[in-house]
C-alpha cells in the first residue's frame, strides 16, 4: 500500500507561506475596562504608577527601629497604623507602632516584626525574635516600577489582566476592533441542525465547530450559513463575505469530487493557492485572497476542519488580529499501547494523555478516521508523530501536545 507523499506540503510550510503574506488588519479604538475582555492591545501598557505605590506592611504585626531593639528591653506601642489610615503621630524613642497589612510603613521603620513573634503586655511589647533589616516591608516598586511596560502590544486580554490593570488605575485601554470572518459550510448533503434529515443528509456540524472556535479567538462571526454546491450560489457567497469581513473560512469542497466549486470560483474571483499537506488528519485545504479578503478553505471531514483550523487557521487569524501567537507547549509522553501510523505525513492524532507510574503517559482515542468525531471529542490532546515515523510500539516516547485555549 501506499501514496506517493513526496509531493505533499510540510505543515511548518505551509504556516510560513501564509505569515508571511499577513499583516494585522484590525484599526484600534479605545475600549473602557470591563468591556476589554477578550480584545488585543494595540499598544504596550506602561505602568503610571509604581506598584505598590508606597513602602507598606506585610504582615500585621509591630513596626520597629532596630536601635530601639538593641537594650533587649520591651517597646512601648505608639500607636497604630491601618491600611488605608497611615499613623500620624509622633514615634518616639524606644516606641513601636502596631501596624496592620498593607498600611503604610511610618517614616523610619526598619523593619515589621509579625504578630506571631511578640508578646504583648497592655502597651508594653516584648520582641521574641531579631528581625533583619527591612523585614516584612513591601517596597514601593518593588512589583512594578513606574514607566514599567507591563503589558506589551499584542496581548489578548484574559482574567489574569484585568485586576493587573485596575491596579495600576487604568480606566480604558487601547485594543484593536475584532477581526471580521464570515463562514460557510457547502455540500448538498448539509442540513440545519433542528430539520429532518432525509435519506443521503447529514447535520452541519463544521459550522459549530468554527463558530466556536471564533468566538474563542474574540472573532466577530458572519454565519452565511449552508450553501449547496451549486457555482451561483457560492458565487454569490463568497462576493457577499468578500464585500462584508476581512476573511472567510469555508469548509468542505476543496477536494477533488465533481461537486468541488470551490477552486474552480476562487481562481475566477481571487487568487488561491490550494495545497495538499503533509498532515494528517486536513491533507486538502486552500489560502489565498479574494479582492479584499482573505481565504481559508478546510477540508469537510469534521476532524480535519477543526485540526486544520487549530493548527493553521488560529495563528493566521491572530495575525489578522494584532494577536501575539505563541506555539503551544509540546511535551514527551510514553506511549501505552501501540499507535498506527504510515510513514509519509505527520499525524495529529486525538490521544488521551495521563500521569502514569512512570511520567506521563498517552492513549489513543480508538479510530483515527477523519470522519470520526469522538475521536477529537473524547481526547484531551494530540499525539503529534513525525512525518517519517511508522507504526509505534507500546513503551516508545511520543509528543503530545496538549489542547490550546480553542478546543478546551
Ligand atoms: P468534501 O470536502 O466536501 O468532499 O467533504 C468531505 C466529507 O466531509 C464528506 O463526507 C462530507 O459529507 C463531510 N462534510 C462536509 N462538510 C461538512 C459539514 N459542514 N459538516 C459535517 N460533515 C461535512
Ligand atoms: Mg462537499
Amino acid at each position: 500500500m501506499g501514496f506517493d507523499t513526496s509531493g505533499l506540503l510540510p505543515l511548518s510550510d505551509a504556516l510560513q507561506g501564509m505569515l508571511e503574506q499577513l499583516a494585522c488588519c484590525c484599526d484600534s479604538e479605545q475600549q473602557p475596562l470591563p468591556e476589554a475582555l477578550g480584545r488585543v492591545l494595540a499598544s504596550d501598557i506602561a505602568s503610571p504608577l509604581a506598584v505598590p505605590p508606597f513602602d507598606n506592611s506585610a504582615m500585621d504585626g509591630y513596626a520597629v527601629r532596630l536601635a530601639d531593639l538593641a537594650s533587649g528591653t520591651p517597646l512601648i506601642m505608639a500607636g497604630k497604623a491601618f491600611a488605608g489610615q497611615p499613623y500620624q503621630g509622633e514615634w518616639p524613642a524606644g516606641h513601636c507602632v502596631r501596624i496592620m497589612t498593607g498600611a503604610p510603613v511610618p517614616a523610619g521603620t526598619d523593619a515589621v516584626v509579625m504578630q506571631e513573634e511578640t508578646q504583648a503586655d497592655g502597651d508594653r511589647i516584648t520582641f521574641l525574635a531579631q528581625p533583619e533589616p527591612g523585614q516584612n516591608i513591601r517596597r514601593a516598586g518593588s512589583d512594578i516600577g513606574k514607566g514599567a511596560c507591563v503589558l506589551p502590544a499584542g496581548t489578548r486580554l484574559t482574567p489574569r489582566e484585568m485586576p493587573l490593570l485596575a491596579s495600576l488605575g487604568v480606566a480604558t485601554v487601547t485594543v484593536r476592533r475584532p477581526l471580521k470572518v464570515a463562514i460557510f459550510s457547502t455540500g448538498d448533503e448539509l442540513k440545519p441542525v433542528g430539520t429532518p434529515l432525509a435519506h443521503g443528509d447529514i447535520y452541519d456540524s463544521n459550522r459549530y465547530g468554527v463558530r466556536a472556535m471564533l468566538a474563542r479567538m474574540g472573532c466577530d462571526c458572519l454565519d452565511l450559513g449552508i450553501i449547496p454546491d451549486d457555482p451561483a450560489q457560492l458565487r454569490a457567497a463568497f462576493i457577499r463575505a468578500d464585500e462584508e469581513a476581512d476573511v472567510l473560512i469555508t469548509t468542505g469542497g476543496v477536494s477533488v469530487g465533481e461537486a468541488d466549486f470551490t477552486k474552480q470560483l476562487l481562481d475566477e474571483l481571487g487568487e488561491i493557492g490550494f495545497w495538499k499537506l503533509a498532515i494528517k488528519p486536513g491533507k486538502p485545504f486552500a489560502f489565498g485572497r479574494l479582492p479584499r479578503a482573505w481565504f481559508f478553505g478546510l477540508p469537510g471531514n469534521p476532524v480535519s476542519a477543526m485540526v486544520t483550523f487549530d493548527q493553521l487557521v488560529q495563528p493566521a487569524l491572530a495575525k489578522l488580529a494584532g494577536q501575539r501567537f505563541e506555539r503551544p507547549l509540546q511535551l514527551q509522553a510514553i506511549a501505552a499501547e501501540p499507535l498506527k501510523k504510515s510513514p509519509g505525513r505527520l499525524d495529529f492524532q486525538r490521544g488521551v494523555m495521563s500521569q502514569g507510574p512512570n511520567g506521563l503517559e498517552v492513549r489513543s482515542t480508538g479510530s483515527q478516521d477523519s470522519a470520526v468525531f469522538s475521536s477529537l471529542s473524547r481526547a484531551n490532546c494530540y499525539i503529534v508523530l513525525e512525518r517519517e515515523r511508522g507504526r509505534v510500539a507500546a513503551g516508545e516516547t511520543v509528543t503530545v501536545e496538549p489542547f490550546g485555549g480553542l478546543l478546551l
